[in-house]
């Protein structure tokens, strides 16, 4: 069964063909630049290739994707009649609890949602009538970033706004990056073999973008992203948890719109914010150890937020057994893993930190056989969860 994933963003396409029979990575690539000069693709599987193109809309993209999934050099397929299924990464799911088979009245009742993420869901949805359009026969399964969090109780879910609010536009926590915690609590179980039921874990998703979640017998219970994809730790440009009376006042002496708002709080803050030079990660470590105090404090900072969302997941689970790290920063750097746990033996947590200084981007314990919680790291994959999801989906009889 041949499975494609597609994950649209504002102004980028990425995908993948899987064989689910064996589950292999067939082509692998995506379109960045969507509207602007200079629009490419950029192919890493069957091979590494960039080809600049025309591309002023996501339905020309889709239309590009397709045309080289069948390409002879770059492609994986003879025909579109080989794709069995496409399954599409919607961030904003509203309460959407799982992943669906996007009928017209599913999508008609999913578009009612498009206000809490207009950016991206507009262009979600152009990508799935495009697909649609190019597709008529095969069956589209939508994957929510944030169907993991619906089981998330009322009182954690609520924002202390007026409630009229959440009645009138929704605004509640709906939490994001939920196919990456889905995979990686599955993938923890197998690994670490434990059953989730009776089990306490805080999963760190430390990318570019930042969620940690608190999971208790395998359900969510908390996650620090709230309405949209800015409150939690501090994050490669994002600010992460701000007082809000501070971007109000900010925004009165600035004379800025709310867009430039948004941008400041997006864009500009967060790992780049602070070091004014770079959000990648890597960089800021770099800069720090040749002592750029920018670079220093960044890193200070970053670690102390993620340690004080340890601790208050700890607190909320009342106990933790698992801390699992995952994403970009968490499974390739070790200097976050102990900054962020540094002083936590007073709750169980023994860092093996030679074992950590080793471990990049590979599943592994990284506690000491004595640590009453267990460290690991597992990476994530979203692509594969989706793949899998659209699969039994679409089988389902
Ligand atoms: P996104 O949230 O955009 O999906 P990623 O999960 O790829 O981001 O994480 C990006 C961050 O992870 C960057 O700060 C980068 O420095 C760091 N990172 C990614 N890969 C590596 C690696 N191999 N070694 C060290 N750091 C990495």
């Amino acid at each position: 069964m041949k499975v494609l994933i597609l994950n649209c963003g504002s102004s980028s396409i990425k995908y993948k063909m899987y064989d689910m029979d064996n589950k292999a990575v067939l082509a692998a690539g995506g379109i960045e630049k969507i509207g602007s000069q200079g629009a490419f693709l950029k192919t890493k599987q069957p091979v590494a290739d960039k080809t600049f193109y025309d591309i002023p809309d996501h339905d020309t993209g889709v239309e590009i994707v397709l045309r080289t999934l069948t390409d002879k050099a770059k492609g994986c397929i003879t025909s579109l009649e080989e794709i069995n299924a496409v399954g599409d990464r919607i961030v904003h799911g509203g309460p959407f609890s799982e992943s669906t088979l996007i009928t017209p009245e599913i999508f008609t009742e999913w578009k009612k949602y498009l206000a809490l993420a207009p950016v991206h869901s507009s262009v979600q949805a152009k990508c799935i009538e495009a697909v649609t359009n190019h597709l008529p026969n095969v069956p589209q399964v939508a994957i929510f970033d944030t169907a993991f969090h619906q089981t998330i109780p009322e009182h954690a879910y609520l924002s202390s706004l007026p409630y009229e609010y959440y009645e009138k536009y929704g605004i509640r926590r709906y939490g994001f990056h939920g196919t990456s915690f889905r995979y990686v609590l599955q993938r923890s179980a197998e690994f670490l073999n434990f059953n989730p039921k009776g089990k306490k874990l805080i999963i760190c998703h430390i990318g570019n973008g930042i969620s940690l979640s608190a999971v208790k017998d395998g359900q969510c219970i908390d996650t620090t992203m709230g309405m949209m994809p800015n409150e939690g730790p501090m994050m490669g440009t994002r600010t992460g948890d701000l007082d809000p009376s501070s971007l109000l006042y900010l925004m009165e002496k600035e004379h800025l719109t709310p867009d430039q708002a948004t941008d400041i709080i997006n864009k500009q803050s967060g790992l780049l914010g602070i070091s004014g030079k770079t959000n990648d990660m890597r960089e800021i470590i770099e800069l720090a150890e040749s002592g750029d105090k920018k670079a220093q404090l960044a890193v200070k900072m970053y670690n102390y937020r993620l340690k004080k969302y340890i601790g208050a997941y700890a607190a909320i689970l009342e106990g933790v057994d698992y801390i699992i790290f995952t994403a970009g920063v968490g499974e390739n750097q070790p200097p976050v893993r102990k900054g962020c746990l540094a002083g936590l033996e007073f709750m169980g947590v023994r860092l093996d930190e030679a074992k950590n200084e080793k471990i990049y981007g590979q599943e592994a314990i990284i506690s000491t056989p004595d640590s009453k919680v267990i460290v690991a790291v597992v990476p994530t994959d979203e692509e594969l969860m989706m793949a899998e999801d659209t699969t039994r989906i679409v089988t389902k009889k």
